[in-house]
């Protein structure tokens, strides 16, 4: 079963507000089986309305949308569509009489007579109750097909979507017969790009199928996402499996973990298992990669600390780094990373030793070191390796994509 979304707003155009309804309901669509061909928003205009949702009917005969259906004279969305469905507006005295005791329960006293607007429902149409608004969710099935209307206030949305859309769209599934799953698995990477993913899986993705194959870059890595749909559970899964196993040998190093996997936690799972402890010592970073270590419940029984030693000197009286070496190869090289590694884990008496130093901009760089030029320096027991880097991006990305490559190159090397 195929449906498109359309979200009515004209914020949402503006770029106001971001339409996070639209990625709510194709996650939760997704969740019961139901593909989302097309999204699209339109402003708060009838005409606009009504076109994006004929056409969404003609291709996939079922359509969502959320917003527009507040009392205020921008919320057109029920009169466009109950025009396309040929459901004249009918004032529903049930829901009304529900408003009135809903007002009057917060003493506001009567329901305005914009308000009322909220108590029309197209002829026809269900009225799925709204226990958290005033404009109910409407279902109308006709002609044309099926449109489900969803206020735009997302907890409403969530709310109406929950306890009255999930269950009725798996009812349907399993009326047509169709059967309602939609699995999918993630598997992380780091240290490749999107388009050298793409190379090394490419020959493979077609012998992959029925699992469809999504690149979903992340900045600090790319992830993987494997989807099955309309499969049983038990074959999904199989064919989940078995495109896994495919993958894994051409993801190779790159693959650190699946899911929600958070790559300081891995490090520090490696490092546990073979009893190690961990300092690092930051310069560009400022503390990031301690921070993203931290941020790991239970970290405590491997990391040990680290020094943030931004300045020249830090790094000599802190880390015990050769003034010499600094003058000699630049704050900036792989010798000081190494020294600055091998200074922390000595003051700190640990067994595993990570260490940045680079240019985050903006200024700062020089035609030998441009911006982004960062070297990471890596210990764990008797082996230690280093790596320069030049990143792409601002300062912010520049600093972000160090932390994650220092805790990569880390975990690369406690995993032998
Ligand atoms: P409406 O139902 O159109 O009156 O929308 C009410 C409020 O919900 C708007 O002011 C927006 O802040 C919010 N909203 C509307 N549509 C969306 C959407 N697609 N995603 C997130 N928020 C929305
Ligand atoms: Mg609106």
């Amino acid at each position: 079963m195929d449906v498109e979304l359309v979200t009515v707003g004209t914020e949402l155009l503006l770029g106001f507000t971001l339409d996070t309804n639209a990625a709510e309901l194709a996650r939760a669509l997704a969740g019961v089986g139901v593909r989302v061909a097309r999204r699209v928003s339109v402003g708060d205009d009838e005409a606009e309305i009504r076109s994006a949702v004929a056409g969404a009917l003609e291709r996939t005969g079922f359509v969502v949308l959320t917003g527009g259906l507040g009392p205020t004279s921008d919320d057109v969305t029920k009169r466009a569509v109950a025009a396309l469905f040929d459901a004249p507006l009918e004032l529903d005295e049930a829901y009304l009489a529900q408003m009135e005791r809903r007002f009057r329960s917060f003493r506001r006293g009567s329901v305005p007579a914009s308000n009322r607007s909220q108590a029309e429902i197209p002829r026809g149409a269900d009225v799925l109750p709204n226990p958290r608004g005033t404009a109910p969710g409407l279902w109308l099935s006709g002609g044309p097909g099926t449109a489900v209307m969803l206020p735009g206030v997302p907890h409403e949305m969530r709310g109406l979507l929950e306890e009255q859309v999930l269950p009725r769209v798996a009812a349907l599934l399993s009326e047509r017969g169709e059967v309602p799953t939609t699995r999918s698995r993630t598997l992380r990477t780091t240290g490749i790009t999107e388009s050298g993913l793409q190379d090394a899986l490419g020959a493979l993705e077609a012998s992959l199928a029925p699992v469809r194959l999504a690149y979903l870059p992340q900045g600090i890595g790319v992830d993987l996402r494997l989807t099955v749909w309309g499969l049983p559970h038990a074959a999904a899964e199989r064919e989940l499996t078995r495109a896994v196993e495919a993958l894994l040998p051409a993801l190779g190093r790159h693959f650190y973990g699946e899911g929600e996997a958070d790559l300081a936690a891995v490090v520090l799972d490696r490092l546990a298992a073979r009893g190690w402890t961990l300092a690092v010592a930051e310069s560009c970073t400022g503390g990031m990669i301690g921070a993203r270590i931290t941020a790991i419940a239970g970290s405590s029984r491997v990391f040990r600390g680290g020094v943030i030693c931004y300045a020249d000197e830090s790094k000599v009286r802190d880390l015990g780094v050769p003034e010499a070496l600094i003058r000699s190869e630049g704050a900036v090289s792989e010798q000081v990373a190494r020294a600055m590694a091998a200074g922390v884990a000595r003051r700190f008496g640990t067994e595993a030793s990570v260490a940045v130093t680079g240019i985050a901009g903006p200024s700062g760089g020089s035609e030998e070191k441009p911006v982004g030029t960062v070297w990471i320096a890596v210990r764990a027991g008797e082996q230690e390796r280093a790596l320069g880097r030049r990143f792409p991006g601002g300062r912010r990305e520049v600093r972000r994509r160090s932390t994650q490559a220092a805790l990569d190159l880390l975990r690369r090397l406690v995993e032998g």
